[in-house]
């Protein structure tokens, strides 16, 4: 299969193209498109065979459930059986963006979309792009990251094109990904919200808006044998990049001066080494192919940064990265969980 890429950089002056995508999902295709968070790889929610070729397409494990895509909130109520007033009062204040709420689903809604659970995660996406194309397919679409399954997330067109080129017929590339983090992932189904998935809304803004909100132990730990999943991704090796990465905790000072002699060290032995550092730390590093993330006092510009510079170490050949870990509050919390899951949870604490 041939990969068309369509840029459209006006989504209101380039409609034409939008519906020709739109057209593809409506006859069962799948189509990549940009959201403020990630690129995704969409599909019409309520056709369980176009649903399928998501998975194949990503090799995606076939019991991790998909979020699904809505551009009016009046398309919620049909795919969920209650929308409690916490939940509504969040879509008001956060909708469109990036955050996922999990509630229990409707009939509408097939089993292939939640991978069997009875709950859907649905959210409103911000970016022009996907909600022309939402609202031009007249479906909601069901759709995961648009990378190969256990691959850093895409944050632009290209890195789509990288992963899905010949899978898919088209890529919608809007331009790169302001967030660059995955949406939040809140399961509504209680009466205490819990984060399963830190994301672009931080925990932090949560609570401002709803008071407590609980956060999975698995944000932050690796599923152990007996534990209750309670979102199947977890579960799942994600975010990597070819070389295995080793992620350093604790006081900064001490991050450096360990990533330093570890780098020297392999260096000596011969290996590539990769350093993902921060604006505030990249001149501190004598050995290695130096990468930073973006500002450390801000975490929302290294979100922004974090998936692109994990497949730029593809791209350099490094052998190993080591990685500097950043302060685990507002989208730092999400950086972390990312950063974490992509080095397989090999954490050093310092
Ligand atoms: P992705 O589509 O790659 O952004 O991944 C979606 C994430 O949301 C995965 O971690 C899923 O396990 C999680 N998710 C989606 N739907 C549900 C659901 N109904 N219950 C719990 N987690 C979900
Ligand atoms: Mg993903």
């Amino acid at each position: 299969m041939k990969t068309r890429v369509i840029t459209i950089s006006d989504p209101d002056r380039q409609a034409n193209d939008i519906m020709e995508a739109a057209q593809l999902l409506r006859s069962g295709q799948v189509v990549a498109f940009p959201t403020e968070t990630v690129y995704g790889l969409g599909a019409n929610a309520l056709d369980a065979q176009a649903v399928g070729k998501i998975f194949k397409a990503k090799g995606r494990p076939s019991d991790n459930p998909l979020i699904v895509h809505i551009h009016d909130i009046s398309v919620w109520q049909q795919l969920v059986e209650d929308i409690p007033e916490k939940a509504l009062l969040l879509a008001n204040k956060f909708w469109p963006g990036p955050l996922t709420m999990i509630l229990k689903k409707s009939k509408l809604v097939p089993v292939e979309v939640t991978a069997g659970l009875d709950t859907v995660g649905v959210r409103m996406p911000a970016h022009p792009v996907a909600l022309k194309f939402i609202a031009m397919s007249g479906v909601p679409v069901a759709a995961p990251s648009a990378n190969k399954s256990g691959r850093p997330s895409p944050t632009t067109a290209r890195h789509v094109m990288e992963d899905m080129d010949g899978r898919i017929p088209m890529i919608l590339d809007g331009g790169p990904a302001r967030v660059g983090v995955e949406s939040t992932v809140l399961d509504m189904t209680g009466s205490v919200p819990v984060v399963l998935r830190p994301g672009g809304v931080t925990v932090e803004m949560l609570e401002s808006a709803i008071g407590e909100v609980r956060i999975h132990p698995n944000v932050m730990k690796p599923v152990q044998k007996g534990d209750k999943v309670r979102s199947p991704g977890m579960k799942y090796v994600h975010y990597a990049p070819k070389a295995p990465v080793t992620l350093v905790r604790g006081e900064l000072n001490r991050q450096v001066e360990f990533i330093n002699k570890e780098a020297a060290k392999l260096e000596n032995m011969g290996r590539k080494v990769g350093i993902l550092a921060t604006d505030q730390t990249l001149f501190r590093y004598q050995a290695g192919i130096k990468l930073s993330m973006g500002n450390r006092e801000n975490p929302a510009d290294i979100a922004g940064r974090l998936f692109a510079r994990l497949r730029e170490f593809d791209e350099l050949n490094v052998d190993l990265i080591l990685a500097e870990g950043v302060e685990e509050k507002d989208e730092g919390l999400a950086v972390m969980n990312r950063m974490a899951r992509a080095a397989g949870f090999h954490i050093i604490d310092l």
